[in-house]
């Protein structure tokens, strides 16, 4: 416990790289390491600002409406109204867009002690062609909200595994993989997802249009048959034909 809760606060001040040498441990109901991602006190609402606006902003960026891409600027405005109230509605709570104690503590319930979501990790989104995460903290932080838009989608395509297959790769990476290098990937704002289980590439692209995401690349799009691209670029294309996006 005592060496979980250090290495979070590592982790929490971004100076931890991902090398595969640390074990961060993910113990979910460690709420006190959870509750150290966010400074939620009092009850958050419409007009609402700061830093605890923003955390809220990056944990149900998913949930915005479908074709939006949610704006962290850490002003409650109206986008962040509907993307609480579809985080509630997700989740089964009172959807009324204000958030207070009850999605406060669903949101903990769903945060690891390195303030991802519980179901993805900076390390499957970061193989990087086999090196790691090689990154900066502004990689990293985007990375951190492409993981909790990941834990949205995998709500929406009922909570079951999900798999990612590339997330943040450095430039060399990413044309080694046919990428042109300054690509979505290289920012840590793109997610590859792949299907498991009854999942298929269009249920998850489908999936995909309603989970605040600017750029989706599947079926149909050349060279994504065998992956879904989702990215929160703030402008909107969306190409997948084979699977009517
Ligand atoms: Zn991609």
């Amino acid at each position: 416990m005592k060496l979980t809760k250090r290495v979070a606060a590592i982790a929490a001040a971004g100076a931890l790289t991902f090398t595969g040498a640390v074990a961060v441990s993910v113990n979910n109901s460690d709420a006190a390491s959870a509750a150290g991602c966010d400074s939620w006190s009092s009850t958050l609402r419409k007009s609402s600002r700061g830093a605890a606006v923003k955390e809220l902003q990056i944990r149900v960026a998913a949930f915005v409406p479908s074709g939006q891409v949610m704006g962290t600027d850490g002003v409650y405005g109206d986008q962040t109204v509907a993307a609480v109230r579809g985080f509630q509605k997700a989740y089964g709570l009172t959807a009324d867009g204000v958030a207070g104690t009850k999605t406060f503590s669903k949101l903990r319930s769903l945060t690891s002690s390195d303030c991802t979501p519980i179901h993805f990790t900076y390390r499957e989104a970061s193989n990087n062609c086999g090196k790691g995460f090689t990154g900066n903290s502004w990689h990293k932080a985007n990375l951190r909200r492409s993981l909790w838009q990941a834990e949205g989608l995998r709500r929406k395509m009922g909570d079951k595994p999900l798999k990612i297959t590339s997330g943040y790769r450095d430039p060399a990476c990413d044309r080694s993989v046919g990428g042109s290098g300054s690509g979505m990937h290289t920012t840590g704002m793109a997610i590859d997802f792949v299907p498991m289980g009854s999942q298929t590439y269009c249920s998850i692209t489908k999936a995909a249009t309603r989970n605040g995401y600017g750029g989706i690349f599947g079926p149909g799009y050349p060279a994504h048959s065998d992956h879904v691209h989702a990215d929160w670029r703030s402008g909107k294309i969306w190409s997948a034909s084979k699977c009517g996006v």
